[in-house]
């Protein structure tokens, strides 16, 4: 393998621990954080192996195995985080490690109105467009209005928003690298972004848990339902397997609070499954991705 013009960080056995918000799992065998597009690119192109290639933002919704991935994490947080103003402000560029709290609070200080529910979601806008993240009645996809992708091979295209089909949690399947994301905004006229944010982080001090390693929500909500109350209400707040647990705060939440282990977390995840399944005939969704080796593989 040759990556001699590649000027981003390439590592072997990187512990993916140190690029989650769990804060625990297995290894990667290859792991890389381009310093730019351009370096993306020449990666892309010359990693020729054939190994799978997994991107990662800020790994706020994500377990990876103990037994690690056997193949490249390719890390956009750290370097990919450009953002650009158009227009009066109306347009706003990003590349897909910029995080979601910073476009909220860069939109609010230009007084443009429309992302300042991004504040709350510790992950980057390239998680968010895959995982259509939202909150507050908002997501991630109602304010796009193209996308840059990125193919195996390292050409970027642009795509405008009818090319996708985003719906909750989900962007209809399509399992596409977003390198940047281009963000329609209008002025906001009631200049009441600053309040808004203030009581989004407000509203999630209350219902959420602080303090602790988490994904945020485990499960989708199932149609009709909410799955922290079908969680709760089959009576598994505060239910452990080894340092894992189910939030007594918010039962859609599991915490990473003594030292949980990857496999602690994912039977903590089917325990309470396989309950809700038991005791009300519904089958909870992950919403966190879970990749890398199984126990038995
Ligand atoms: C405390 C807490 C609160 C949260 N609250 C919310 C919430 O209110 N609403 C909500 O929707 N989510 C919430 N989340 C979950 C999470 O923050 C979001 O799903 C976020 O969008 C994930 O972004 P990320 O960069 O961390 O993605 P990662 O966890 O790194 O990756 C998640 C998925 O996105 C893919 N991905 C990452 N980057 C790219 C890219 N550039 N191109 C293509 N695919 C990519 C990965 O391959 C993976 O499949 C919360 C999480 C935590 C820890």
């Amino acid at each position: 393998m040759k990556l001699n013009s590649v000027t981003g960080t390439f590592l072997k056995n990187e512990s993916m621990a140190n690029h989650t918000s769990w804060r625990c799992g297995g290894r990667a065998a290859f792991f890389f954080e381009p310093r730019s597009l351009k370096d993306l690119g020449i990666f892309l192109a010359s990693f020729k192996e054939k190994k799978e290639i997994f991107l990662v933002g800020l790994g706020s919704n994500l377990l990876v195995r103990d037994k690690g991935f056997d193949g490249v994490i390719i890390s956009t947080a750290k370097f990919l985080n450009k953002i650009q103003w158009k227009g009066e402000f109306s347009e706003l560029n990003v590349e897909c490690g910029v995080s979601c709290a910073k476009i909220a609070r860069e939109s609010v200080k230009k007084n443009m109105k429309g992302l300042e529910f991004f504040v709350g979601i510790p992950g980057t806008v390239g998680g968010a467009l895959k995982m259509n993240a939202g909150a507050n009645g908002k997501d991630t996809w109602q304010n796009i209005k193209s996308v840059d992708v990125i193919s195996r091979e390292g050409y970027i295209e642009t795509l405008d928003r009818n090319s996708f089909n985003p719906g909750y949690r989900t962007i209809d399947g399509k399992n596409k690298w977003f390198v940047k994301a281009c963000f329609h905004l209008e002025k906001n006229l009631n200049k009441d972004g600053s309040a808004k944010i203030k009581e989004i982080l407000s509203q999630r001090k209350v219902t959420q848990p602080t303090g602790s390693f988490s994904c945020g929500s485990v499960f989708i909500n199932p149609e009709n339902y909410f799955a922290g109350k079908l969680i709760e209400e089959c009576g598994l707040k505060g239910v452990r397997v080894g340092g894992a647990i189910v939030s007594e705060k918010h039962a859609n939440f599991i915490l990473n609070d003594r030292g949980a282990s990857a496999s602690d977390i994912e039977k903590l995840i089917e325990l309470v499954r396989n309950q809700v399944r038991k005791k009300t005939g519904i089958k909870l969704e992950c919403e966190v991705k879970i990749i890398g080796k199984k126990t038995n593989e």
